[in-house]
């Protein structure tokens, strides 16, 4: 099976095992070689001592070699002269330990004799004799081999346990996932208020769950806004579509003169010129929410453009004898697109000309702010717009004064748009107003 297939609880065990086993396996031959090599040296070193012993005793009292068996243990040992076999033990002779004499000189060896006995022979030679000595090393050998036994199994119980005890593991580590898994299962766009278990917020899970809580949260807050949008954008579609058939209801209950079915088709055509206005709102800012609309940037005269707004809406703020005044005095240039910034102008000054009673007056000025800045201002002498709606009133559909707006044709869209309109061109809109003194929006773009 190939390793992209298993699961992770399956990897992890399998990694864990893998790597626990390969420790286990290289201490373990460090422990076997290093026993190896102390118990060869041992060996050596006393094959050393028993032949410098036997030398001593051959040179100076060569009687005393039969004793040397019992009183010091060596009891294994060969001596020639002049080619002649001088002595030799028994047991040496029972081996048969001549045939695995090494030559002279060369280090000790081990050597396996007929009766299944191991042994470790060396010799040393003098000018004209030499000295072969030999220690048993079954049982140094019996208890070694025991040890390799013994480490040899416990490589395969501990890669077991390192099976069992990494997979145990695996799991509980892992179990934050499956919880979150199961809860991600659940959720669905009607209850996007739910929220993934977060164990411990600090380990990895927890800030993957923190993270996909956060996503949660965004999607939540974007379904909010989109239901909202959407009852909001139906409601207001309503509104003059229900005007229009009880105007045409009543028209029809009755038959009218001339003059009276003129009205009613004015009032009818209103309410359509309110309805085009609405979804040509809508549509802009459809669009400015897809993207579609990609602000193109180029240095623009804001006096300018400012008074050329005034001038389109000159007309309607004629109709209500307003004094709309645009201070010509300053030249600011701005880098923004200027079809995008037009159209957010030209909801602030219809929002001024239309809540401004008959009579006020509105001013347009194109200047820097303190800290430099291009602006462009919006002032009218109208009701004002208390403090407590200003965090919201760029919202969609959202009317300071509901009853008003309404009244005045506003679904409540214009300062949105003109909300956007300034956002994209990298700028922000400042509202200074209080109730009955008056507004003051103020679009403040980035400079050249
Ligand atoms: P509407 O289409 O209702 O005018 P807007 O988004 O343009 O929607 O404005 C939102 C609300 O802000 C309006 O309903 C009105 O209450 C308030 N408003 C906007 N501009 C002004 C202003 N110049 N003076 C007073 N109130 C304003």
């Amino acid at each position: 099976m190939r390793s992209g297939r298993l699961s992770i609880r399956a990897r992890l065990t399998l990694w864990h095992a893998g790597v626990l086993t390969l420790i286990v396996c290289v201490f373990a031959a460090g422990i076997l070689l290093f026993v190896h090599a102390r118990i060869v040296d041992g060996l050596d070193r006393h094959v050393g001592r028993a032949l410098t012993t036997i030398d001593w005793v051959y040179h100076h009292e060569p009687d005393e070699l039969q004793d040397l068996a019992s009183e010091s243990g060596i009891a294994l040992f060969r001596i020639i002269e002049h080619g002649d076999l001088v002595y030799q033990t028994e047991g040496w002779q029972r081996a048969n330990l001549s045939r695995a004499l090494p030559d002279q000189g060369r280090p000790p060896e081990s050597w396996k004799a007929n009766d299944g006995h191991h042994y470790r022979v060396q010799a040393i030679a003098g000018p004209s004799y030499s000295i072969a000595a030999a220690v048993d090393e079954s049982s140094l050998r019996e208890t070694f081999w025991m040890l390799v036994g013994i480490l040899a199994m416990g490589v395969p119980f501990a890669a077991g346990l390192a099976i069992a005890g990494g997979y145990f593991l695996a799991g509980r580590v892992l179990s934050p996932v499956g919880a979150m898994a199961d809860k991600a299962r659940e959720i669905t766009g009607d209850s996007l208020g739910e929220r993934l278990p977060v164990g411990n917020p600090q380990d990895e899970f927890g800030r993957l769950a923190t993270v996909f809580n956060d996503t949660l949260s965004r999607l939540h807050d974007s379904f909010d806004r989109l239901r909202r949008f959407t009852a909001d954008a139906s409601h207001e579609l309503r509104t003059p579509l229900t005007a229009m058939r009880s105007v045409g209801e009543i028209a029809l209950q009755a038959p009218l003169d001339q003059g009276k079915y003129r009205d009613v088709i004015g009032s009818m055509l209103e309410e359509v010129d309110r309805l085009t206005r609405l979804v040509d709102s809508l549509l802009m800012l459809t669009r400015a929410d897809s993207g579609a609309a990609r602000p193109e940037r180029e240095v623009v005269e804001l006096t300018a453009l400012a008074g050329n707004v005034a001038e389109h809406l000159r007309v309607l703020a004629d109709e209500k004898q307003q004094r709309l005044r645009v201070d010509a005095s300053a030249r600011v240039e701005a880098v923004c697109d200027p079809a995008i910034l037009r159209l957010g102008l030209m909801n602030l000054l219809h929002n001024a000309i239309k809540y401004t009673p008959p009579g006020g007056a509105i001013d347009v000025r194109a200047k820097a702010t303190a800290s430099g800045q291009p602006s462009i201002e919006v002032q009218d002498t109208g009701p004002g717009i208390p403090a407590a709606h200003h965090k919201r009133i760029f919202e969609r559909f959202y009317r300071a004064d509901p009853g008003r707006a309404r009244d005045s044709g506003g679904a409540g869209l214009g300062l949105a748009i003109a909300h956007w309109a300034v956002a994209a061109n990298s700028g922000r809109i400042e509202l200074e107003s209080e109730e009955s003194k008056g507004s003051l929006f103020r679009i403040v773009l980035p400079g050249r």
